[in-house]
């Protein structure tokens, strides 16, 4: 097997690994990029057919390139996204090698720097980039027997209704995949039911400006650190038929039945928390919370933008939030199919450093792990909360870059008196 020596070494050739190479490529660094599939692979083929970027074009982007074919306040599909990436790189001759996979990266015993075994042969690296994504390998909750008859699968391997088998399907799970595909599968006459738990439901657009210029001008993007217990608080945003806000009455006015927490399996029947009316409300009061911060905004910097009562006003609350279903039998429901939108966990198992702490996390500061010489880029609140997103990996990859660079010149230093 052939053998290879680069200064910097990143994993993952997706938004993260791309904004890597870029800030390398600046500092003039010599790098390669090992994607084991294809640019923006997740992109291309771990999401389903229908799917848009949650956020419009003129914000979901890195800031020296905008998209060929999508307007600015449009929301790019997800292949045009893959092919963003894609033309990003090759902008600027971007060294990424495609269809290798990194099997384990280990620190070089007695010597600086670590040595990668992929199946392209043996790379050697003073510096590893972690790019591998925030997330890598999706979650289901032990809940439902997987021998159970029942059809399930998770959110990562839904692709578009047909490939469904008939009947009804419960989607368990209500942040933005959860929602969307609820929403198609009752679009396409599935009876529907979906389980929701906490979330975040920030208007799509409000007082004609979207969601992601109200948080950024509130400076929310930059929160380095969620709130408390709101870790994993999920969004549920969707730029789905245009974009439009996630409202649960709405959906429920569709004709999709809402229950709460998915708690519990037994022959056949699925039991759920009496929660849905709380959760919901919750929900409510930080969308309400968002509409006074920014109407406080507006207000406070003499801005004129049109004024909008309407979003205050929501649908009555549906009988399946007054009179919640607290146990479905599958069977007598005509439910075929579990849909579990319920995320995703981190694999590093080929990381084999002092990158991670006991429960194999990555233990890191702004991306700088514990391990002199690793570090990881793409993960959500990495720094902030857009750290996961398109337009937030861009600056947390520069920061890593700028911390190489700056390891670089150390090593680089040799004593001129002496
Ligand atoms: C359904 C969904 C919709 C989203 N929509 C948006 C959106 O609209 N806007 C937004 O800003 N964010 C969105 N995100 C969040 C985020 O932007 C994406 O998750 C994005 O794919 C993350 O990019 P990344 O480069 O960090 O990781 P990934 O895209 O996951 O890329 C990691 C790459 O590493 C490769 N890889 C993994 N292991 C190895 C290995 N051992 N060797 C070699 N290669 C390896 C993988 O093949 C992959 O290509 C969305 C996420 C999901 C799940």
């Amino acid at each position: 097997m052939s053998k290879h020596d680069v200064e910097v070494l990143v994993v993952g050739g997706g938004q993260a690994g791309v904004a890597m190479s870029e800030h390398l490529s600046s500092g003039g660094v010599r790098h390669v990029v090992l994607e084991r599939g294809r640019i923006a692979e997740r992109w291309r083929s771990e999401r389903w057919d229908s799917l848009v970027a949650n956020g419009p074009a003129w914000h979901d982007r890195f800031p020296s390139m905008e998209f060929a074919e999508v307007g600015p306040d449009d929301f790019a599909p997800k292949e045009q996204v893959a092919q963003y990436f894609a033309d990003y790189a090759q902008k600027f001759d971007a060294p990424i090698r495609t269809g290798v996979e990194v099997t384990s990266v280990r620190r070089n015993p007695g010597g600086p720097g670590f040595t990668a075994e992929t199946s392209d042969g043996t790379y050697t690296a003073r510096f590893v980039v972690a790019a591998t994504g925030p997330f890598q390998k999706p979650v289901i909750p032990p809940i439902v027997p997987r021998d159970a008859p029942v059809h399930q699968l998770h959110s990562s391997s839904y692709r578009n209704p047909d490939q469904l088998p008939e009947g009804g399907v419960l989607v368990v799970g209500a942040g933005s995949s959860g929602v969307q595909i609820a929403d198609e599968l009752r679009a396409a006459g599935r009876e529907v039911y979906l389980s929701v738990g906490p979330h975040d439901r920030p208007p799509r657009s409000y007082r004609d400006r979207d969601f992601c210029w109200w948080l950024g001008v509130l400076g929310r993007w930059d929160a380095e650190t969620p709130p408390k217990g709101a870790e994993h608080v999920t969004i549920a945003v969707s730029g789905a038929h245009g974009g439009r806000t996630v409202d649960f009455r709405e959906l429920a006015a569709k004709g999709i039945t809402l229950v709460g927490l998915t708690g519990t399996y037994r022959d056949g029947t699925l039991g759920f928390a009496d929660d849905l009316a709380r959760t919901i409300a919750e929900g409510d009061a930080k969308y309400l919370e968002l509409l006074d911060a920014a109407d406080a905004y507006l207000e406070r910097n003499g801005l004129d933008l049109p004024e909008e009562p309407q979003a205050r006003e929501f649908l009555p609350d549906p009988a399946c939030m007054t009179e919640p279903v607290r146990e479905l039998d599958l069977r007598a429901a005509g439910v075929t199919t579990i849909l579990w939108a319920t995320g995703f966990a981190t694999d590093y198992s080929w990381l084999q450093v002092g990158a991670l702490d006991e429960s194999g996390r990555p233990s890191h500061r702004r991306g700088v792990s514990a391990e002199p010489g690793v570090y990881f880029v793409g993960l959500p609140w990495l720094s902030r909360r857009g750290s996961s997103f398109i337009w937030g990996v861009w600056h947390d990859a520069k920061h890593i870059a700028d911390h190489i660079g700056t390891q670089r010149g150390y090593l680089a230093y040799r004593r001129s008196r002496h």
